[in-house]
């Protein structure tokens, strides 16, 4: 079998680089490790399809780790979102960890540290020891508590974490040097004092490690080899190495910190803060609204993983942050349900036409494909009868010669049906047409084989039979922020670019094989876009969420203007 070829990624370069100077194949191990602290968003999605994808490149062991390090901020409904997106998007990883598991070791460690005369505690409030911090031209100071005596530090430090002392009364600290060019390196605070349950260590620790201090050390516990992490993290990695340089068996692997950018889309943000923030203040409804660009509101909104999957894949791994644009996801979702999804017809903005010429009380099934792309998809039957509905927007008394659609005096044809002519139309007082009198072509059947059947006529409509047709809550959706880059705005904040346009609720009509449709199912609506089964749904309320239309429309209205 021929191997995909497909060029490397930087790190896929840095780790061909590891294995050629003598890393071994089965020393190879990745993490992802979000915090608890929300739900994952398309940015995590790139995160994720790198670790996971470096694992099934290498076959090596990827674990999902919470760095469940800030008890205020963490919950177990958000582990269980993670590990059911991370598992939706086809991934599966090898043990489930969390940094709250090292939490003994850590402190193990720690104690270690004050005994060796490299970690201290300080007993400044917050303010004080940000005075002393300096800025990065400028040196620090050291603190008045730096040459605490050993037995000072670890007498206090079991204080701390005995719950002697309320919180910000002490903190430990890494005696690293209060001169370093790097402020991180400028006695960083490992562990604070934190009176609140863990979702996990509930009230055992009233103690917590910092970021710095807990991820290269569990790194280091599941002998990961690269931890990969996204750019901001950069002035970290001399930390990172610092904390590893104080215990590193030389018997035993040592993790290595590779930084990667950050993807953004656009006309949403990718923040679990922000992302927060619009659930709390009720822009939107819940983490998986379906206009969320967190996993399970795309989930929602119908789209499938291998888009999400082949979305990451094509941007791939960058050096420098960007946005990209919100199109590119849609384009692989519309990629992916063109060849997934059924076709049926719905018509979303009805108008009715009366056929004067059809039989009153008659019905005809008329054949469908389900996929003209896919023959295996099969065919369905469609209700035809005296009184169909069309879209409003496929009507007009007179137009040019470049209107495809139904026209007085022209005809159509009736997509899996007949050929109509409009002969004449009704209007309410205000001019607004409420009905098209049409007469039909009897021997224009589409698949009749006659010779009139394949006439051709320049536009194709989709339609529904109204007596047949089935009401459904269609929810339409628009970009959630009207600025590309809401969160890029020195003077403005991201909330001032919310979209009060997003969500539009209407009554659509459907075909009758669409009333078994269930949760999740995905359907194109002929003409108008893709659109799936919303969790809101029930047997007797069908509620349809649009995933996408068809074509990209805002690309076009960009063009014009
Ligand atoms: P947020 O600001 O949304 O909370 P985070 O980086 O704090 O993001 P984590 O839970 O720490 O979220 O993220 C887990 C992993 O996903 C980390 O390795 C992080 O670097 C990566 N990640 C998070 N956001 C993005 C993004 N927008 N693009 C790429 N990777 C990301
Ligand atoms: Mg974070």
């Amino acid at each position: 079998m021929e191997e995909e070829v497909k060029s490397l990624n930087f790190i896929e370069h840095i780790v061909e680089e590891d294995l050629a100077n003598g890393y071994g194949k089965q020393d190879l191990r990745f993490r992802f490790p979000p915090e608890p602290n929300g739900y994952l968003h398309i940015g995590h999605a790139s995160s994720i399809c790198l670790n996971f994808g470096l694992g099934l490149r290498y076959n090596a062991p990827v674990n999902l780790r919470f760095d469940d390090t800030n008890p205020a901020k963490e919950e177990k409904e958000y582990v269980d979102a993670i590990k059911k997106d991370v598992t939706w998007l086809g991934y599966e990883w090898d043990t489930e960890r969390y940094a709250s598991d090292y939490f003994q070791q850590l402190y193990d460690w720690a104690v270690e540290l004050i005994k060796q005369g490299k970690a201290y505690v300080d007993s400044q409030s917050s303010e004080e020891m940000a005075e002393q911090k300096g800025t990065p031209t400028e040196a620090g100071k050291e603190s008045p508590y730096r040459n605490r005596s050993v037995e000072e530090n670890l007498s206090l430090f079991e204080g701390m974490k005995n719950g002697d002392f309320e919180e910000g009364k002490h903190v430990l600290r890494a005696k690293i040097d209060m001169t370093s060019s790097n402020m991180l390196m400028r006695d960083p605070i490992m562990y604070r004092v934190l009176h609140k349950p863990h979702h996990r260590t509930n009230t055992d620790w009233c103690i917590y490690p910092m970021y710095d201090w807990t991820h290269g050390e569990s790194d280091y516990i599941e002998q990961v080899s690269h931890s990969l992490c996204t750019l901001e993290f950069l002035p970290h990695r001399e930390l990172y190495n610092w904390f590893l340089d104080q215990l590193v068996d030389s018997k035993k692997l040592r993790p290595k910190q590779r930084e990667f950018a950050r993807r953004n889309l656009s006309h949403t943000v990718v923040s679990k803060r922000k992302l927060l923030q619009l659930v709390e203040s009720g822009v939107v409804d819940s983490w998986d609204d379906p206009r969320m660009p967190t996993i399970s509101g795309l989930r929602r909104r119908g789209y499938t993983p291998e888009s999400i999957r082949n979305f990451a894949e094509t941007i791939g791994i960058a050096k420098r942050e960007n946005v990209v644009d919100v199109s590119l996801l849609e384009f692989h979702v519309r990629e992916h349900l063109n060849k997934i999804a059924p076709r049926v017809m719905a018509v979303l903005n009805p108008l009715k036409v009366v056929i004067t010429n059809y039989e009153e009380g008659k019905e005809e099934w008329l054949e469908a494909e389900n996929n003209p792309g896919d023959e295996s998809a099969g065919s369905r039957e469609v209700p035809f009868s005296r009184e169909l509905f069309i879209e409003q927007e496929d009507f007009r008394e007179e137009a040019n010669r470049k209107f495809f659609r139904l026209k007085l005096g022209g005809e159509v044809r009736l997509k899996n049906g007949y050929i109509i002519k409009a002969e004449s139309c009704t209007k309410d007082v205000e001019g607004n047409i409420t009905e098209v009198q049409c007469t039909y072509d009897p021997k224009s059947k589409s698949g009749s084989g006659t010779e009139e059947s394949l006439r051709k006529v320049k536009g194709t409509l989709h339609w529904v039979s109204v007596p047949h047709a089935i009401k459904a809550e269609v929810r339409l959706y628009d970009r959630l922020f009207s600025d590309e880059n809401p969160d890029g705005h020195k003077d403005k904040d991201f909330m001032d670019f919310v979209n009060p346009d997003s969500l539009e609720k209407i009554t659509g009509y459907l075909e009758p094989s669409m009333k078994n449709a269930k949760v999740g199912d995905r359907f194109q609506f002929q003409r108008l876009g893709y659109f799936n089964v919303d969790t809101d749904s029930t047997n007797e309320n069908l509620v349809f969420n649009r995933t996408v239309t068809l074509r990209d429309t805002w690309a076009k209205l960009e063009q014009k203007s």
